[in-house]
C-alpha cells in the first residue's frame, strides 16, 4: 500500500479517537476574555496538548508571554497580560532538506450565551446524527484537534518528514490576536503555515483588516421644552441631530467604496464601514450636549499603507467625513472628532505559492473542494504572514458562517477529512525522508 493510502486509512480508522480528542478540547473552558478577566482552563488545555505531542516525539515549548512581548503594536489593547494563558509550540524535527510547515490554531472560543438555548451543554460535547456538538467544535477546536491528530498519526506510522513540522496553539484570537503575535515574537515560524479555521475546506489566501473609529459630535445644551434662539445667538444645538449628518456621510462613503475598483478583491468583499454603537444625550429635558458613534470598518490588503497598516484609510475617512460635515454650518465650526482605536491589519498571500497548490491538491485528494477563497473577517494567518515571515493560508472543517452559533457543531466526517488533508499536505510540502 502506498504511503498516502496508509495515512488516509490510519486516520479513518482512528475516527473515534479523533472525536475523543476534540471532545476533550471542548470540555476545557477557554472562553474568550475581556482584558481584565481571570484565566480559565487555557493552561490545562495547552499542557494536555503538549503532553500528547511530546509523547508523539515532539519537542514542546509552553510559555507565558510577557506584556512587553506584544507591546508597540496598534493591534494590541492596552493593559493586556498573559498570566495563566500560555502559548504552545511543538516541533517535530525534520531529517533535513525539506521546507518546514506550521500548523496553527486558536484555543479560545466565544462565550456560549445564551446557554439555555443549547440542546446540550456547550462544554459537554456529544455526537448526534454524525455531528459533534459543543462550543468551539466549529471555531476552532475541531481544526486544532485535527492538526494535532494528523501529527500524531504521522509519528505513529513512523513517517519522518524532511522539513520540520510545528504544531502551534495560541490564545486570544477571538479578542485581539495577541496570542498569535506573541508566538511570532517568540520565534514561531516556518516556510509556510496552515491555520485550521473553519473554511469549508476552501483555501483562504487573505483576509480584510479592521479599524474601529469612534466619532464624537458636540452640541450645545439648553432647555428642551423651551423655544431656542438660533445657535449664533446662543441657542441650543442638538448633538443627536447633528450626528445624523455624520451618519449620512458614513452611508455615502460605504456606497462609494462599493462602486470603486480599488475596493474590490477577487476573494474578499469590498471595504465597509458599519455604524455599530451610538450614544448621546444627558437628560430628557435637555438638548444633548454630545453624541458618540462607534463604527466597525473593514479594509482590503490593497488599501493598507506601505507598512501594511490602515493609516491611509484613516486619512481618507477623516477627510471625507469632515468635508461632508462642513456643509452643516454648526459642524463646519465644530467639526466632529474622530478617534482611531485598534488597527487589525489585513493580509494576502500569492495564490501561486507552493503551500497553496499543495493544500488545494490535498483537499481534492480527500474529496473536498479545490477552491481559493478569503475571509472577510480576520484570523491569525495575517500575523504569521505579515510579522512572522511565514506565508500562511486557512483550511479546515465546517464553515465559519456557522461559527459562534447556538448548537455549534462540526460533522465527524469533516474532522476525519481535515486530519487526512492536513497529513497529506504536510507530507507533500515537507517531503518524506528515505
Ligand atoms: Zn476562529
Amino acid at each position: 500500500m502506498g504511503l498516502e493510502q496508509r495515512i488516509l486509512e490510519a486516520i479513518e480508522s482512528g475516527r473515534e479517537e479523533l472525536v475523543e480528542l476534540v471532545s476533550r478540547l471542548v470540555a476545557f473552558d477557554t472562553t474568550a476574555r475581556e482584558v481584565d478577566d481571570q484565566p480559565r482552563d487555557e493552561a490545562d488545555l495547552q499542557a494536555y496538548l503538549g503532553d500528547r505531542l511530546r509523547a508523539a516525539g515532539a519537542t514542546v515549548d509552553i510559555w507565558e508571554p510577557l506584556p512587553q512581548d506584544v507591546a508597540g503594536s496598534r493591534q494590541m489593547p492596552p493593559g493586556l497580560t498573559f498570566d495563566g494563558r500560555p502559548q504552545m509550540a511543538a516541533s517535530f524535527a525534520g531529517s533535513g532538506g525539506g521546507p518546514s510547515l506550521l500548523l496553527n490554531g486558536h484555543i479560545d472560543v466565544v462565550p456560549s450565551e445564551p446557554r439555555n438555548r443549547w440542546t446540550s451543554d456547550p462544554n459537554r460535547p456529544e455526537v448526534r446524527d454524525g455531528n459533534l456538538y459543543g462550543r468551539g467544535t466549529c471555531d476552532m477546536k475541531g481544526g486544532v484537534g485535527c492538526m494535532v491528530y494528523a501529527a500524531e498519526v504521522l509519528s505513529r506510522l513512523g513517517i519522518r518528514l524532511r522539513g520540520e513540522l510545528i504544531v502551534n496553539t495560541v490564545t486570544d484570537e477571538e479578542s485581539s490576536g495577541a496570542g498569535g503575535l506573541a508566538a511570532v515574537r517568540h520565534g514561531v515560524r516556518a516556510d509556510a503555515g496552515i491555520v485550521t479555521e473553519p473554511t469549508a475546506f476552501e483555501v483562504w489566501v487573505g483576509c480584510r483588516g479592521s479599524l474601529s473609529p469612534t466619532i464624537t459630535v458636540e452640541g450645545r445644551p439648553g432647555h428642551a421644552e423651551m423655544a431656542q434662539p438660533h445657535w449664533r445667538e446662543g441657542g441650543a444645538v442638538n448633538a443627536i441631530e447633528k450626528m445624523a449628518v455624520v451618519l449620512d456621510g458614513v452611508r455615502s462613503l460605504r456606497d462609494e467604496w462599493r462602486g470603486r475598483p480599488d475596493r474590490r478583491h477577487p476573494h474578499l468583499s469590498p471595504s465597509d464601514i458599519v455604524p455599530a454603537k451610538i450614544s448621546g444625550g444627558e437628560w430628557i429635558v435637555t438638548y444633548p450636549a454630545s453624541c458618540t458613534l462607534a463604527c466597525e470598518l473593514m479594509y482590503l490588503p490593497a488599501n493598507a499603507d506601505q507598512d501594511g497598516w490602515g493609516t491611509r484609510v484613516e486619512a481618507e475617512v477623516t477627510e471625507f467625513l469632515l468635508r461632508r460635515s462642513a456643509a452643516d454650518p454648526w459642524l463646519a465650526e465644530h467639526p466632529p472628532r474622530i478617534d482611531w482605536g485598534l488597527d487589525i491589519p489585513p493580509y494576502e498571500v500569492d495564490p501561486s505559492l507552493p503551500i497553496v497548490t499543495a493544500m488545494l491538491e490535498a483537499s481534492d485528494a480527500v474529496g473536498e473542494p479545490s477552491r481559493l477563497s478569503g475571509l472577510d473577517s480576520w484570523f491569525d494567518a495575517a500575523t504569521f504572514a505579515r510579522f512572522g515571515d511565514t506565508p500562511s493560508i486557512g483550511w479546515g472543517p465546517r464553515d465559519i458562517a456557522w461559527a459562534h452559533t447556538v448548537d455549534e457543531y462540526v460533522p465527524v466526517d469533516d474532522l476525519v477529512r481535515c486530519a487526512q488533508g492536513l497529513a497529506l499536505a504536510a507530507v507533500r510540502h515537507c517531503g518524506v525522508a528515505e
